[in-house]
């Protein structure tokens, strides 16, 4: 079974395995999030376990 991971850019769903740009789906997301944390200069802290919590519209 394989494990599936959240991107933390896009939220997309992915795999975690076969996926060199996890925790992202994509170069491109990796990307977006390296140029997010160059711009900020680290001024904003994430908590440690990095957990964010992630709010999703039931279906009905
Ligand atoms: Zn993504």
């Amino acid at each position: 079974m394989k494990k599936k991971i959240k991107c933390p850019q896009c939220g997309k769903l992915t795999f975690w395995e076969e996926n060199p740009y996890r925790p992202f789906c994509s170069e491109r997301c990796k990307l977006i999030d390296l140029g997010h944390w160059l711009s900020e200069e680290y001024r904003i802290r994430v908590p440690a376990d990095g957990v964010e919590e992630v709010h999703q519209e039931e279906e009905k």
